[in-house]
């Protein structure tokens, strides 16, 4: 089995500790009644100011919308009174990514919900090693989370990271389920229970926006404006996601061009994910690098 060489683990370690700071930092800065987009550009400023990139564009995701909420263009909105806010950080260095995210609770009801899903992300981390199966994982994630009165989110699941690729191979469904696949020496995951309430349906839909996009494929776009915009997202981004909000910022953005793009299928759009019964949803992530004798949480 490869492990991975010294270097690799070096840029991993690297991008870990700048997403914690980062992650720390935007704790303390979200308040009720601020603007999300400050959040979002001061995150992902932060993360270039530190020496890393961002791996993805800062999710901050309000109450039942569980994930991949950034700010379009022009956002008006802000945090609202009495919300709970999943702040989620990506940072790669040389494409090797750490992802990483807090719950901010601004709702003493859901004071024990968002506990619970720190808490499941720390039996996670004591629980992974090398040969553990993913389905004994999910079992112990999702007994911890039913013991406290919650449930967890069905189909959001935790994930192995590769090279410039946030999701790689294996899934960690947050659920008890079938399968055979273990975590090996050497692999990267990134780890995160997402609870909500007993009474919620405990899955995610599709909700009607979506505002992180990733590169797709190269195939033909009709203009040739659309072509050169195309070449810009490859060499920058490569397949990571990022928002319209960057290419605004570095004087690329056409909007007729990535009309384009997105129909001509060369780019992906990702929608919000909302809880299916609009219930509030909590989420921590860790990641964990799997070293022989255990886990070594390098966010
Ligand atoms: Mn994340
Ligand atoms: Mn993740």
């Amino acid at each position: 089995m490869p492990v991975l060489n010294r270097e690799a683990l070096e840029k991993y370690e690297e991008a870990g500790r700048i997403a914690s700071k980062v992650r720390e930092r935007m704790r303390s800065v979200v308040k009720e009644g601020m603007r999300i987009v400050k959040i979002c550009e001061e995150a992902e400023e932060a993360i270039r100011r530190m020496g890393g990139k961002p791996a993805f564009p800062c999710n901050v995701s309000v109450n039942e919308v569980a994930a991949h909420y950034t700010s379009p263009l022009g956002d008006e909105r802000t945090i609202p009174e009495g919300s709970i806010v999943k702040i989620d950080i990506g940072v790669h260095v040389d494409g090797y990514i750490a992802d990483t995210a807090v719950t901010v609770c601004f709702n003493p009801e859901y004071e024990e919900m968002v506990q619970t899903s720190q808490i499941a992300l720390e039996t996670a981390i004591r629980t992974i090693r090398p040969g553990i199966f993913t389905s004994e994982l999910g079992s112990k994630v999702q007994r911890v989370i039913e013991s406290r009165g919650f449930k967890p989110i069905s189909n959001l699941t935790g994930h192995q990271i590769g090279r410039y690729m946030i999701h790689a191979g294996k899934s960690l469904p947050n659920v008890s389920h079938v399968s055979f696949r273990r975590i090996r020496e050497g692999e990267v995951y990134a780890i995160e229970p997402f609870v909500t309430t007993l009474e919620a349906e405990g899955k995610v839909i599709e909700g009607n926006e979506s505002h992180i996009f990733r590169f797709l494929k190269r195939k033909n776009p009709k203009q040739r404006e659309s072509k050169k915009l195309l070449r810009f997202i490859e060499k920058n981004f490569r397949t990571l996601p990022f928002a319209k909000r960057w290419l605004k910022k570095y004087g690329v953005l056409d909007e007729s061009a990535f009309m384009d793009l997105l129909e001509s299928r060369c780019l992906l759009a990702y929608p919000v994910f909302v809880e299916a019964s609009g219930k509030y949803v909590a989420q921590f992530e860790h990641t964990v690098y799997i070293d022989k004798d255990g886990p070594i949480v390098l966010t």
